[in-house]
């Protein structure tokens, strides 16, 4: 295995990209987080933008330049596209490709649509990466803070010969060389972002803590105690995981606690499972999972609703919100407000 080379602010040149006219296209959860950096990092942005939508009104409420998203095409260098990757094809399609012209930067936040082939870009286009290893929201508090969230970048066009150094100079600008940066392929971190959502971040974890939560609560326990153990201490666990590892997560249980996981943990995560995460993978790899998402995104996304009704009616979405507004932590400094990011 190769060592990771890690790229700083001092390996990077900022300038580059402050020479740069750029458009975000969106501003959901990352054109809210990457634009606003990129602003005060001093880069020239500009937002391509449904005029008079909601997240126009959002993004002039921040003092920001907003054009229809064709006039944010002809006037940039480099294209930011950062709208929901199930309609991307289609905006892309209708509203970018016919204004891009040659030497452009064409620019993601996830391999998807590349990776694909549901967006094909014409050959003399530069096609490049950088990809915020946090949601939008962290990408802003993280640079407000005066830190910033890892980010990695690819290069999959490289028409003007500096491609990398673009995606470079743009990660350093919404923070991301004052902690680090990485360099993928498009493959990579498309099929390894898909299955890490699906294993473990959303899939695997949610479905954990929702059938652990219905054995206590099947077994009689109170859903108020079902919650605080295998929901609310999850993330206290998950920050010692995150500082230290494992290993320093097992420093701080007891004795009983760290027993009970080496013990258990791999009874109920077993070769089935394993089994599973294969399946999962293959599916990925394939382009089975990519196509299933795209239809069931353009056919109306009825099975998509029901599966979302479905979850939201969950019993620890009540007690959850029940125990959440009676506490008093993580109401102060919100990462989000709806009506504004
Ligand atoms: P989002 O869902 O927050 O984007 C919403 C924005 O897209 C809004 O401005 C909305 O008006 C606009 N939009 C939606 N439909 C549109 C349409 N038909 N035409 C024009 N504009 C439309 O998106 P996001 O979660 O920020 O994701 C953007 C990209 O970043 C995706 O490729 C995603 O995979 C990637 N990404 C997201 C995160 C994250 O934290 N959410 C993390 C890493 C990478
Ligand atoms: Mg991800």
């Amino acid at each position: 295995m190769e060592s990771l080379k890690i790229y700083l602010d001092k390996d990077i040149n900022q300038d580059l990209i402050k020479s740069k006219k750029i458009a975000i296209i969106g501003f959901g959860s990352q054109g809210y987080g990457q634009g606003l950096n990129l602003k005060d990092s001093g880069c020239n942005v500009i937002f391509g933008l449904r005029q008079g939508g909601d997240s126009d009104i959002k993004a002039k409420d921040y003092g920001l330049t907003t054009m229809p998203i064709s006039e944010a095409v002809k006037h940039a260098d480099i294209i930011q596209i950062l709208i929901p990757d199930e309609v991307q094809a289609k905006v892309y399609n209708e509203e970018i490709e016919p204004y891009l012209r040659d030497g452009q930067y064409l620019m993601f936040s996830h391999g998807f649509n590349i990776h694909y082939g549901f967006i094909k870009p014409p050959k003399g286009i530069n096609v490049l990466m950088v990809a915020p290893k946090a949601p939008g929201h962290t990408v802003r508090s993280e640079y407000k803070a005066g830190r910033g969230v890892p980010s990695l970048i690819a290069v999959y066009n490289d028409v003007s010969g500096d491609a990398k150094e673009i995606a470079l100079s743009y990660a350093s600008a919404i923070g991301s060389g004052r902690t680090g940066i990485i360099e993928t392929t498009f493959r990579e971190e498309t099929e390894t972002d898909l299955f890490g959502e699906q294993a473990v971040l959303c899939g695997g974890c949610s479905a954990l803590i929702k059938t652990a939560f219905d054995t206590l609560v099947e077994a009689g326990y109170s859903p108020y105690m079902a919650y605080f153990e295998v929901c609310h201490e999850l993330k206290l666990i998950v920050d010692l995981i995150y500082e230290g590892g494992i290993e320093d997560m097992h420093y701080s249980v007891s004795n009983n606690a760290e027993y009970g996981d080496l013990t258990r943990g791999s009874v109920l995560i077993n070769s089935n499972v394993k089994s599973e995460m294969k399946r999962i993978l293959a599916d990925i790899q394939n382009g089975k999972y990519a196509d299933e998402f795209m239809q069931e995104m353009n056919s109306g996304g009825e099975h998509f609703a029901r599966l979302r009704a479905e979850s939201s009616g969950h019993l620890i979405e009540k007690i959850g919100s029940e125990i959440r507004s009676s506490f008093n932590w993580g109401r102060e400094n919100r990462l989000i407000d709806k009506s504004r990011n």
